[in-house]
């Protein structure tokens, strides 16, 4: 049960000869423990800048995130708890997705072996990898890659949980089976999570609120029916 809380998050970034980017200029946003918020927003207005912070895969130029009411923005992503699924997260390519999705499990909850093969199971086969489990990312679709980055943020349990698009790779049938099923692992887990697409469907279908972004703020927060009028 955690947490998540933005406060006056900003990042410019500075290149040489260059006029500064003001990615993300003051973002101040709570969300309750195991709440899903929907990121939207056009291309270029800060959501991926935003997750990365977040991560701690990216410094801050200001502000600080709180993860259950404690600052993280001084620890490495290692140490935040906090799973990802981005676009372009890399698969790491000589492992098959089996080891892919038990890398870093085992050291970090110094589980045993048994018990980390149970839970990549049982992940593998509610986002549906269980026949690609010895297979190796190359010879993946992009569609299961996907899954499995999306299978590896999930299957270590983070407190929260960032979600870059993670479906976009997915054709009408899966998109719908892995929604469903990203829901209800969210859901039954409790992970407090932000969700970031492009797609309105998406985030009508499994956000508790959205937030609508331009221009590195946040122009927009509320449930659906606030924002769109949707029942
Ligand atoms: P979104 O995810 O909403 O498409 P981004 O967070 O990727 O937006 O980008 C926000 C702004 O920051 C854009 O103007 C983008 O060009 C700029 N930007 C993103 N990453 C970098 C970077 N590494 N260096 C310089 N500018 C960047
Ligand atoms: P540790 O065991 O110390 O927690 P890991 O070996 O699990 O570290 O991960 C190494 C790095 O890779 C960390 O920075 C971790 O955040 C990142 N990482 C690995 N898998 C994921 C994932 N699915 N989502 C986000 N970050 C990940």
């Amino acid at each position: 049960m955690t947490e998540l809380e933005l406060r006056d998050l900003r990042k410019t970034y500075r290149a040489r000869g260059r006029p500064p980017v003001e990615a993300v200029r003051g973002l101040d946003v709570r969300l309750r423990s195991g709440e899903l918020l929907g990121l939207l927003g056009p291309s270029g207005c800060g959501k991926s800048t935003t997750l990365r912070m977040i991560a701690g895969l990216e410094t801050v130029t200001g502000g600080d995130v709180l993860v259950g009411g404690v600052p993280v923005t001084d620890r490495p992503a290692r140490r935040r708890n906090v799973g990802v699924a981005f676009e372009n997260y890399a698969l790491y390519p000589p492992l098959t997705v089996r080891e892919n999705l038990a890398f870093g499990l085992r050291a970090r909850r110094r589980a045993d072996r048994g018990d980390v093969d149970r839970r990549v199971a049982l992940i593998a086969e509610r986002v549906g990898l269980t026949a690609v489990l010895d297979d190796r990312p190359a010879t993946l679709s992009s569609g299961q890659k996907q899954r499995v980055s999306l299978a590896r943020a999930l299957v270590r349990e983070p407190d929260v949980l960032l979600l870059d698009e993670p479906l976009s790779h997915l054709d009408a049938a899966q998109r719908d089976t892995t929604r469903r099923e990203v829901k209800r692992i969210q859901r039954d887990l409790g992970h407090t999570a932000i969700l970031v697409t492009h797609d309105q469907e998406e985030a009508l279908s499994l956000a508790d609120r959205i937030a609508v972004m331009r221009d590195g703020v946040i122009e927009q927060l509320g449930t659906a029916h606030e924002i769109y009028d949707h029942p």
